[in-house]
């Protein structure tokens, strides 16, 4: 009786050591799976290299620890602009654009990831109504993703937050209330060119207040006002830059990670 309790043990704990086993190797991965397609790797590949391991921001907003920091309330080392002292722009932690003027980051960047807050003011100029809140992002200082008022404010649908402007509106309007902080996290994508020729065009996702307003959305090309964009340029790096579009639109918490994402496919 004893004995065959014993041996009956010894088959469990045999069994759970096979289990484990397999268990291990299926977290590792394997070398006989077949391959997937247009790719060197086998499903869940033993051999394919782990993501690199990065650092969250301890809480939400935080920049992650490969972030290029552009702006975390101190100063304004990071940018340039048309004014001889954009420092006048720095004002409570916070980049005020309409007393920085147009501001441009002294880093290039292609394919990148944005995280920036911002904020319009919380009560417009009458004689302004339509620049209320305006500014603008633009990624290689030329395809602009629209910052302004859009809680009260009355704008074309291309022309209101979270549209890629002159192109293609939001997908829902978002907005805070004038004054509120808003959040962009926003993956942008270079366009790609062959020469002077366009490959294919630059791309925008965005979440605005956490919530998708652009999904992999292509630009058609510098930003422009009551004309067709077109691209006129084949730079795929360049700088930040924030509009100074008449309003004191506050920036603040401004971060980037570089990208290198895979070429998109051509439209
Ligand atoms: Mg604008």
């Amino acid at each position: 009786m004893l004995k065959s309790n014993a041996m009956g043990v010894l088959a469990v704990l045999l069994l759970s050591v096979a289990a484990c086993r397999a268990a291990e190797e299926d977290n590792l991965g394997f070398t006989d799976t077949p391959f997937l397609p247009n790719s060197p790797w086998r499903v869940h590949d033993r051999n394919r290299p782990r993501p690199p391991i990065v650092a969250p921001g301890a809480t939400r907003g935080q920049p992650p620890a490969d972030a290029v920091v552009l702006f975390d309330g101190k100063d304004l080392s990071q940018w340039e602009g048309e004014q001889a002292d954009i420092s006048a722009g720095l004002e409570d932690g916070c980049i005020n654009i309409l007393k920085a003027g147009e501001l441009r980051s002294k880093k290039k960047f292609g394919d990148c990831q944005l995280h920036i807050e911002w904020a319009t003011p919380p009560t417009r100029d009458t004689e302004k109504r339509f620049w209320w809140g305006n500014s603008g992002i633009f990624f290689l200082g030329k395809y602009e993703l629209q910052v302004t008022e859009s809680h009260e404010n009355v704008h074309k649908a291309d022309g209101q937050a979270g549209a890629i402007y002159g192109q293609t509106p939001p997908l829902v309007n978002v907005a805070r209330k004038p004054g509120e902080w808003q959040v962009y996290d926003v993956i942008f994508i270079a366009p790609r060119f062959d020469e002077d020729k366009l490959i294919a065009p630059a791309y925008f996702t965005v979440f605005w207040n956490g919530v998708l307003v652009q999904y992999h959305t292509p630009c058609m090309g510098t930003t422009r006002y009551k004309t067709v964009p077109k691209y006129d340029c084949f730079d795929t790096v360049g700088p930040i830059k924030f509009q100074q579009h008449g309003s004191g639109v506050r920036f603040r918490n401004i971060w980037v990670r570089p990208l290198e994402l895979p070429a998109p496919e051509s439209r």
